[in-house]
């Protein structure tokens, strides 16, 4: 089922290394709003330059997606899950196959997406709700999370979903055209 339009989905990047993930957990933050998440959450090393795209990009394409740093994300996951209040899903390549996964998981209570970057902890094997691999093979946490957003999310076409911003982009078949509302 398509959650577009459903309660608050945060994406929950642990264990970030400050120089060797700087541009991946970059790019999984801007895969994170592209294709529909409403927050990113980054764990591991404490990174204001990552934070610093993130909301430049929002500020230029628009949109209201917010980030921030998570000091002790598995406290805030034992919270957040605690009473079933949200949503846990962890991908992971040891997990249950997404197109069978997104049946199953519950679109009336916000979610938030896990995706690791050194070794994750056991312990979120068993804290998450689901497990989720796309493919069972390693790949990247980037690839995984636009796969199975764009799967569970559905179209996220609407440019609604990013009004407000200094620039906006017009599809078109050949070369770049946007709008830029600075000028306007
Ligand atoms: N364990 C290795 C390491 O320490 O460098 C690789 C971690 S992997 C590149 C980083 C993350 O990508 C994983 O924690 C998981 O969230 C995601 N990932 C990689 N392959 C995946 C797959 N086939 N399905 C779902 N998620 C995957």
């Amino acid at each position: 089922m398509a959650r577009a339009q459903l309660p608050r989905l945060s994406v929950l990047r642990l264990g970030h290394r400050r120089e060797r993930d700087k541009r991946i957990t970059s790019h999984l933050g801007l895969t994170a709003r592209a294709f529909g998440a409403d927050e990113v959450v980054l764990a591991g090393e404490e990174d204001p330059s990552a934070l610093e795209t993130w909301k430049s990009v929002t500020e230029r394409f628009g949109g209201s997606f917010d980030c921030r740093y998570e000091p002790k994300p598995m406290a805030w996951l034992r919270s957040s899950s605690k009473d079933g209040e949200a949503t846990i899903v962890h991908l992971t390549m040891y997990g249950q196959p997404w197109r069978e996964a997104i049946t199953e998981i519950s679109t009336d209570k916000p979610a938030i997406v896990v995706v690791g970057g050194t070794k994750v902890p056991s312990e979120m094997f068993h804290l998450s709700n689901h497990n989720v691999s796309v493919g069972n093979q390693p790949h990247s946490e980037v690839a995984a999370l636009a796969v199975f957003l764009d799967s569970w999310v559905g179209p996220i076409d609407d440019p609604s979903r990013f009004e407000g911003g200094l620039i906006e982009v017009v599809p078109s078949t050949r070369g770049k055209i946007v709008i830029n509302h600075e000028e306007e």
